[in-house]
């Protein structure tokens, strides 16, 4: 049987990148998926592919009332939602990042989108998701959520927000026993078109020859390990975090 048989699941940042690879996954095991994305015409034509039901529906994933609504239409197109993948996300300006050169509107700019949005979307999607009888919450952190990055301290400390987060939501729903796991997936350098629009090809190079395994990540190398923590196999992982990074940070 699929890994996904009848589980409904939203990806945000479904349009590009990690996102994309997820939702190919997610139809092709056998998911109906609900591809929100700011940039709508992406989510289109990731819908358009060949695969399991899945329609695009345009997010700023920043705004509250835009999640309460994309959840409601799930339900109703769909009949419910068992799986949420936050996994929208900028890195922000890369040539001004460190903490004496970050301005504070950077600063929440980044915060926005790649922590508070997935509070917004913890909060919506949990009472939906007991309602369909429970599910799993994937959060996509980073690896710079879990070393100091000196030049990336917007980011890093969101993505480090989401890492508490997580686990708070986790035992938030043990707790309440509502059937929902929460984990956070840490990609590595992950060739998407955030990392060629974050570093110079000689940076590229310069980090990719750092990896141990010796290549960049690809979005399929994540989007497997999301796989995983989204389906019934992860049934007894709550609270995780994942590092799919290639073994930069072996912790
Ligand atoms: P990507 O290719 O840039 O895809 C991100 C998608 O999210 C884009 O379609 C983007 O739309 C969308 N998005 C941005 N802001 C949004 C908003 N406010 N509301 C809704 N959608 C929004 O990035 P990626 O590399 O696949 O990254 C996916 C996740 O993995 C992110 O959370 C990122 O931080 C994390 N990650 C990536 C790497 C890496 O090396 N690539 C490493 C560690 C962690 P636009 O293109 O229109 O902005």
């Amino acid at each position: 049987m699929a890994r996904l048989q009848g589980k409904i699941g939203i990806v945000t940042g479904g349009g590009s990148g990690i996102g994309a690879a997820t939702v190919r996954r997610f139809r092709r095991e056998g998911a109906r998926v609900v591809i929100a994305d700011v940039d709508f015409a992406a989510a289109q034509a990731v819908a358009a592919e060949p695969g399991g039901p899945a329609v695009a529906e345009v997010i700023d994933v920043r705004e509250e009332a835009a999640w309460q609504t994309l959840v409601a239409t799930t339900e109703r197109r769909f009949g419910g939602l068992h799986i949420l993948v936050n996994n929208a996300g900028i890195v922000g300006d890369m040539a001004s990042q460190d903490p004496e050169r970050l301005s504070l509107e950077e600063w929440r700019r980044i915060a926005a989108v790649d922590t508070e949005s997935v509070f917004l979307g913890c909060k919506t999607a949990i009472p939906a998701i007991a309602r369909s009888g429970g599910g799993s919450i994937v959060n996509i952190s980073s690896i710079a959520a879990l070393r100091p990055t000196p030049a990336l301290a917007g980011y890093g400390a969101a993505k480090a927000g989401v890492r508490q987060l997580t686990q708070s939501v986790a035992l938030h729903c043990a707790q309440k026993k509502l059937g929902i796991r929460c984990n956070s997936v840490h990609p590595g350098i992950v060739n998407t078109p955030m990392f060629e629009a974050a570093f110079s090809a000689e940076e590229r190079m310069r980090r990719t020859e750092a990896v141990p395994l010796g290549r960049l990540g690809e979005p399929d190398d994540i989007a497997d390990a999301i796989l995983f923590l989204a389906s019934d196999e992860a049934r007894y992982i709550t609270g995780a975090k994942l590092i799919v990074d290639g073994g930069i940070v072996m912790d």
